[in-house]
């Protein structure tokens, strides 16, 4: 539990006084007193009450109601007050490492810094010894499941957020419930009046559970599309693109806001804009312009729900332009999923102040599909649920407005809650995790007692990758790779990139490509500067590898700053080479974290640095840094189809093409997706001398056409080495790389494919 290695040495009794000591203390009052405004508190005693009755309670409530802060002390205070001091130990899980984190820091606060509460996340902790109320990410407790803990030390623990539906929210629930099985009884007696829990939360405990609705918030108006455009007179100006509709549904759409007093000019400009995949942000603004100038209107914030932050910039731009002479300043909230972007007409101005809220209708989800195992980030409306909760942002100091840029009709058509998270990702992860915690269980049985199982696709799917990463067997046991990189917090490819490039001794460059690619675009691309852009990257094009040009790119800033150069000189030479600051800094941190894990884990000793001498012999080594790339990304390999003429690839040798003739003949075939495409960025346009008609990847992505990014050339030993199962072709004198895929055919002596097949053995031996 909380202070596991150190234990609290006081007494229940002592701990008690220690507690009325505090409740004396004026700034403690002082902070009492406010939070005692705080909807939770209204509620305390009935909720203790069923707390004590149940031994799961389900609390649902409006965001900002003190769910998070209050109820995890009102258990605390409880058992304080009632010579249990001694036993306390409540954890409350947070989706996110930040909100651990901040709100650790405020729950401490409000105790004031009394050392009863801490955090933990991965690779960092703060708890004492009298640390009662530990604040940790969903992860962590994951964890400590997976590693035999029953978590037998902890009193309480309360899962926030579970609302999200995250995999591991979802998951951690169902392990609890398995834990909850073994030592109570808690089928029976459904109680449940709200709808979501009923869905969520019945189908999983079949226990008791209960729910407030106990925000006291204020009236919102809702504004609809139909309702602004009137006021506004908006008409927006370019034909966007759009949906399809029908003559039929056009006419049946004028119709009915004829009926309701509608100008012919207000319907077409709703109709425009309704049908626009995009969003208009000079709506925006004018809505935006009309809250904050109407005489009629009260002073108040303005919220702005946006999608992303490319959105809020635009929005600002276009803010600035409609919002002339300092009429209001604009500035974007610290965003986060649960902290939307604020945007309002007072600096000082605290969210609690928002009177008006616009809701753009609009998120970014990432969309899988497991049919074809690619993903996809995708703006989609947002659901009914979301928008409710955006709405209510308005009322919460008195009555508000909320200001929605859609019509009545579309909020009908929304969705009604979230899909969940394990619907809609890869499942290998997930899937690794459930047989790490269960070896001798069937994880697809398992998975599909969640709350929402998962299509035996995508299951089936996950399975498949975790054969070729070797994470496990073909007999279904989890192998001592799967194990390690199931506690590496990467992706599971990158995780066993990370376990072979430490093993090869080139971690350094292995770790920064790792970063990358779990970071966003080292180079930028802005719109108006594509080819600058493209130039700039070209300086670094180098082994024909997207990848290793980053790698180049960020070894460069490295440099500048090892040797001293000033802060200004970096950025300089970021601005001019197309380089973000913000992903070189991710990208050291990134490295940081993966280093640690892997000391974490035994392999590496501990106070490693990316650059310690015994971990990079061999980091100069080009040709075996791509090995070790293969080596994880195996199977993202594609066969390039070059010129006859140029290069012969039956055997194992290189050969010579031009770069014209790359650009005119370069077809790719993809192990599983047939013909596919290198993306116009990738530096591999830039390659004239190929070693061999292979490459391996890490994105694929559908567009118009399903195209690769983050490519890297391959050499053929690399692929015999690290490219899956060598089987030996007696017959045709060659060998066959890949058990279910055999179209990397190679002629060579059938005694080369004995020793690869043996030294394989002996590789996964060390793995
Ligand atoms: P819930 O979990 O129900 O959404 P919280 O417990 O997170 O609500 O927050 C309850 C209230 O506490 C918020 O409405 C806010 O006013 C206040 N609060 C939370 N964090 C802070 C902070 N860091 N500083 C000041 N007030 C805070
Ligand atoms: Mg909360």
């Amino acid at each position: 539990g909380p202070g596991d290695h150190r234990r609290d040495d006081r007494t229940s009794a002592q701990i008690k006084q220690e507690f009325e000591n505090l409740c004396r203390d004026s700034k403690y009052t002082e902070m009492l007193s406010s939070r005692q405004r705080l909807p939770a508190f209204s509620a305390k005693d009935e909720f203790l009450t069923l707390l004590d009755k149940n031994r799961v309670v389900v609390v649902v409530g409006e965001t900002g109601c003190g769910k998070t802060t209050q109820l995890p002390q009102f258990i605390l205070d409880s058992l304080i007050m009632s010579n249990q001091g001694s036993t306390a130990s409540i954890v409350v899980t947070q989706p996110r490492r930040l909100s651990a984190i901040s709100v650790a820091a405020r729950v401490s606060a409000e105790r004031i810094e009394d050392g009863s509460v801490g955090y933990a996340i991965r690779g960092e902790s703060k708890q004492g010894k009298n640390t009662k109320l530990l604040f940790c990410t969903t992860g962590v407790v994951l964890r400590r499941l997976g590693s035999g803990d029953t978590l037998d030390n902890v009193s309480h623990i309360v899962v926030d957020e579970v609302h999200e539906r995250s995999v591991d929210g979802d998951f951690l629930l169902l392990e609890l419930r398995e834990l909850l099985k073994k030592t109570s009884n808690i089928e029976g007696c459904p109680h449940v009046r709200n709808d979501q829990s009923r869905n969520v939360y019945q189908l999983l405990w079949r226990c008791s559970s209960f729910n407030y609705s106990w925000l006291h918030t204020h009236p919102v108006t809702d504004i609809y599309l139909e309702d602004i455009i009137p006021l506004i007179s908006y008409r927006p100006s370019a034909p966007r693109t759009s949906r399809k509709e029908s003559g039929e549904v056009l006419q049946a759409f004028r119709e009915e806001h004829k009926s309701k007093g509608l100008d012919d000019a207000s319907i077409s400009a709703i109709q425009i804009i309704s049908r626009s995949d995009r969003l208009d942000f000079q709506l925006i603004a004018e809505v935006v312009r009309h809250i904050i100038t109407d005489p009629k209107n009260k002073r108040g914030g303005v919220l702005i729900f946006l999608p992303g932050v490319p959105e809020i910039r635009q929005c600002m731009d276009a803010m600035r332009t409609a919002l002339p002479g300092g009429q209001a300043d604009v500035f974007p909230h610290p965003s986060g999923k649960s902290s939307p972007p604020l945007m309002s007409p007072e600096t000082s101005i605290t969210i609690d102040d928002v009177i008006y809220v616009v809701d753009a209708g609009k998120v970014k989800e990432t969309q899988y599909d497991p049919d074809t195992s690619m993903s996809r980030l995708v703006e989609t409306y947002v659901t009914r649920a979301a928008g409710r909760q955006r709405r209510g942002r308005a009322g919460r100091t008195q009555p508000g407005f909320c200001y929605k840029l859609y019509t009545r009709k579309t909020e009908a058509n929304m969705g009604k809650y979230p899909v969940p998270e394990i619907l809609r990702v890869p499942l290998e992860s997930i899937s690794l995790t459930v047989k790490v915690m269960r070896e001798e269980e069937d994880v697809k049985l398992f998975l599909k007692r969640a709350i929402d199982p998962p299509k035996v696709a995508a299951m089936e799917a996950a399975w498949t990758v975790l054969e070729e990463l070797g994470a496990v067997d073909l007999n279904g046991k989890l192998t001592p790779l799967g194990r390690h990189i199931s506690t590496l917090p990467v992706d599971l490819r990158l995780a066993k990139m990370l376990v072979l490039g430490t093993i090869f001794q080139c971690l350094g460059p292995v770790l920064t490509i790792a970063a990358c690619l779990s970071s966003k675009p080292l180079f930028l691309t802005p719109m108006d500067k594509r080819d600058e852009a493209s130039q700039a990257r070209a300086r670094f094009a180098t082994a024909g590898s997207d990848l290793l040009t980053d790698l180049n790119a960020y070894d460069a800033c490295n440099k500048m700053r090892a040797e001293g150069k000033s802060h200004g000189a970096v950025r300089t030479f970021c601005e001019e080479n197309f380089i973000s600051p913000n992903t070189i800094r991710d990208i050291t941190t990134l490295r940081n974290d993966f280093i640690g894990s892997l000391a974490d884990l035994g392999f590496i000793p501990l106070h490693s640095t990316p650059s310690t001498a015994a971990l990079n012999t061999n980091s100069d080594n080009t040709n075996l840094i791509k090995a070790v790339v293969l080596g994880g990304l195996w199977p993202r390999v594609a066969r390039v189809h070059l010129p006859k003429s140029a290069i012969k690839f039956d055997r194992v040798s290189a050969g010579t093409v031009q770069r014209e003739n790359i650009a005119k003949e370069f077809k790719m075939f993809d192990l599983r997706e047939g013909r596919v495409f290198l993306h116009p960025q990738s530096i591999l346009f830039e390659v004239a001398q190929w070693k061999s008609p292979f490459l391996v990847y890490f994105h694929k992505h559908m567009t118009s056409k399903v195209f690769l990014r983050d490519a890297t050339e391959i050499p053929l030993y690399a692929l015999l080495l690290f490219g899956g199962p060598v089987s030996v072709n007696h017959v045709a004198g060659g060998l066959t790389i890949g058990t279910k895929e055999s179209w990397i055919r190679l002629r060579a002596w059938p005694r080369i494919g004995v020793l690869v097949n043996q030294l394989r053995r002996l590789l996964d031996a060390q793995l």
